[in-house]
Parts: C-alpha cells; structure tokens; sequence
C-alpha cells in the first residue's frame, strides 16, 4: 500500500498546489518552519511556523490516494497551500525510499 511519502513525490505536489504555493513551500520548508508532530507511514500530521496561530497540516494515505487537510484559509477552502507544500517537501526529503531519484 502507498505510503503518504510515496505520494509527496516533487511533481505530484507542485502539481497539486500550484507553482506559486509551491515556491513559497519550498521556502518554508528549507527555513525549517515545519515541524513533524507525527511521522508515520500512512499519516503525517506537522506543524508550520507561518503566522499564529501556526497551521497544522495532516496528511493521509487514503486507498492509495493523499488526502490532506489544513486549517489555513486557503486549506479549508480545500486549495493546496503552502504548509501542505512545506510538509510534502520536508516529508520527500525525510523519505528514505525516494522512488524516481537517483
Ligand atoms: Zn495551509
């Protein structure tokens, strides 16, 4: 079965979120502003340093599929955000199977 970081894969989630959220992701992530509250094989719940109070992302490998959910504005309107980017890529990079990359 799919774990959620075989579904962050680079692509996937700029895709997802759009490239302007991904950027701004891709910031957040190599600033250090995510942290993991829970890193596991089928759900990853993280914490991101973006304004207060700090959105909590969760993600989830549902049949195969990420689901996700955010409490930012943005993610309860159900658009990819920034901190689902931030996560995916944090997530990715953490991934110690990195399908696709060598
Ligand atoms: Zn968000």
């Amino acid at each position: 079965m799919a774990s959620v970081a075989d579904l962050v894969e680079e692509r996937a989630i700029r895709q997802l979120v759009g490239p302007e959220p991904y950027a701004d992701g891709l910031a957040l992530a190599d600033s250090g502003a995510v942290r993991l509250v829970e890193f596991g094989p089928m759900t990853v719940v993280a914490e991101v340093a973006d304004g207060s109070p700090e959105p909590r992302v969760e993600l989830e490998s549902l049949d195969g599929e990420l689901a996700w959910r955010c409490e930012c504005p943005e993610g309860v309107a159900g658009l990819g955000c920034r901190h689902l980017a931030a996560t995916a890529i944090v997530i990715w990079r953490r991934s110690p199977a990195r399908r696709g990359e060598q």
